[in-house]
């Protein structure tokens, strides 16, 4: 899954996300990417969330959604990311060990954050200076 989330010289946020699912799915399965709030949610007021990893776990704890409802209480981008990878770990507990799930978040003053349940998580940030743009993106 690629997702990217972006802050544009306007001030307005975006997102968006690509991904194959995950290999040797079930013919029909629908992961996280697709649903919205699960691995990709934007509200414009507050901030934008992506996510990564195993869409069952994801889609368990409403991911994305759940951090930018975080952001909305005041959290930051990395804290309300904390949560949510902390929040995955308590209801998916006895198989954590080989769930892998990253999420990545801006909010409106273009704060960022990301964190994941294991190593290996990697980001990319493209500031083009000043208020232009920030948009981020990951692959695991
Ligand atoms: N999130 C995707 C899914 O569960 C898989 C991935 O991130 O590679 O469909």
């Amino acid at each position: 899954t690629i997702g990217m989330i972006a802050l544009g010289p306007d001030g307005k946020l975006a997102g968006s996300c690509t991904t194959s699912g995950l290999a040797f799915k079930m013919h029909g399965r629908v992961g996280d990417s697709p649903i919205i709030g699960a691995g990709l949610y934007v509200d414009d007021e507050v901030g934008a969330a992506t996510a990564t990893g195993l869409g069952e776990s994801i889609i368990r704890i409403c991911g994305s959604f759940l951090i930018v409802e975080l952001m909305r209480q005041g959290r930051s981008p990395q804290e309300a990311c904390e949560e949510a990878v902390r929040r995955l770990i308590a209801k998916n507990a006895k198989d954590i060990k080989d769930i892998q799930a990253g999420f990545l978040a801006i909010n409106k003053e273009g704060e960022y954050g990301a964190f994941a349940v294991q190593k290996g998580f990697t980001y990319a940030r493209h500031y083009n200076g000043g208020k232009d743009l920030l948009t981020a993106g990951y692959k695991m």
